[in-house]
């Protein structure tokens, strides 16, 4: 296991950069003109909520987590997205919603971080409730604006997938680049709606594989009737030879996925408050 060993000088180095390139994400969130920026496409996915899924990948992300494996998503704009209509999408979605429902499935908004562009995905999920089309938000939780635009998206919203990623305000920091207050204050909100909601938590050696951090995850969300399952993820090296195509270092290199041991260990902490684990 890694220790957890980075100065506060070296965390406030490493964090500032990451800050800085998010401008123009802030920017472009509030200029939806009726088009989704859409990373890629996976018509059947089956890691992204219940069973056979449509899966969208938008692009744009206000987070920077170390262990990221779609770092090719962060930014909002780039050469390489397709704009996309609701109608578009739906034409797609409608061909394959006879599997889908088959199956228990529907379509999942993912990314990147699906908040950013909330307004095309409201319209989207709305068109998939009038055709009784199961629909799954899988967020950071890292919402910017509470209004009439983020309660319609979660409205036409059957699952949350919440991505916990650390309560501990200052490991968080350094694991993810920004605050974790907003994801708390969401997660509250959700739960203040009754939302059903999934929460995430992936497992980082180092980061988030401890007992204290197990803790403090299941002493945040224990109460929260709304919160279902807690889906446990080992950490994987699959997404770092994105970082290197993107030009950037992965500072996660040498961090290898957790034992099983370590999983079991935190599904039981977390069983202690009440939650049901999928692992
Ligand atoms: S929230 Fe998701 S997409 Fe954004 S940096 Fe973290 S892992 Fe990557």
């Amino acid at each position: 296991m890694q220790a957890f060993t980075l100065t506060p000088e070296q965390q406030a180095k490493d964090i500032k950069p990451r800050i800085r390139a998010k401008a123009d994400n802030a920017a472009g969130h509030r200029h939806y003109q009726g088009k989704g920026i859409v990373h890629s496409i996976e018509s059947c996915g089956t890691v992204d909520g219940p069973g056979l899924r449509y899966v969208l990948f938008l692009q744009g992300c206000l987070m920077r987590c170390l262990y990221c494996h779609n770092r090719d998503t962060w930014d909002l704009h780039t050469d390489k997205a397709q704009e996309l209509t609701v109608g578009q999408v739906m034409k797609q979605v409608m061909a394959y919603r006879h599997y889908l429902r088959a199956t228990g499935g529907g379509v999942t908004a993912t990314g990147g971080e699906p908040l950013l562009q909330y307004e095309f995905v409201r319209d989207w999920f709305t068109a998939c409730r009038e055709h009784d089309i199961h629909t799954c938000l899988d967020t950071n939780g890292y919402a910017l604006h509470y209004d009439s635009i983020l309660d319609g998206l979660l409205d036409h919203t059957n699952l949350v997938m919440l991505d916990l990623k650390q309560i501990d305000p200052d490991i968080h920091k350094v694991l993810v680049g920004i605050p974790n207050t907003k994801t708390l204050n969401f997660a509250r909100y959700l739960s203040e709606r009754k939302q059903p909601a999934r929460v995430r938590y992936v497992i980082v050696p180092g980061y988030t594989d401890d007992e204290r951090s197990a803790n403090l995850l299941g002493e945040f969300i224990g109460g929260m009737e709304n919160i279902e399952t807690v889906e446990l993820l080992p950490y994987h090296e699959l997404g770092a030879h994105k970082w290197a195509l993107c030009g950037d270092e992965y500072k996660l290199t040498g961090v290898h996925p957790p034992p099983k041991e370590t999983v079991l260990k935190i599904k039981k902490i977390l069983e202690g408050y009440g939650k049901n684990i999928i692992y």
